[in-house]
């Protein structure tokens, strides 16, 4: 795991007051009920919003996780291009 997956993720775990911005940790929310601000402002969040939002999440980390792979592959392969021109090239 990257680090910047797991930042994303902690993002996700926020939830910022629509009217004084503070944030809190979505861990804390229930479900469909929400929490009182310390503004005063009720902030709701749906389940299937958290949801979607985190699939979303995810779904982009999956792609990161796959470009990181490509990649990985592509340095072993110039790798093993390197090594297999030194072993063409006589010293
Ligand atoms: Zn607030």
């Amino acid at each position: 795991m990257s680090m910047s997956g797991k930042d994303r993720a902690v993002e996700v775990m926020a939830i910022r007051c629509p009217k004084c911005g503070r944030e809190y940790d979505v861990t804390l929310f229930e479900f469909e009920k929400g929490v009182i601000c310390e503004c005063g402002e009720r902030i709701g969040l749906k389940h299937k919003e958290f949801t979607d939002n985190l699939g979303k999440e995810l779904k982009h980390y999956e792609q990161e996780v796959e470009e990181e792979k490509l990649s990985k592959i592509k340095r072993a392969s110039e790798k093993i291009v390197s090594l297999i021109l030194i072993l063409i090239i006589p010293a």
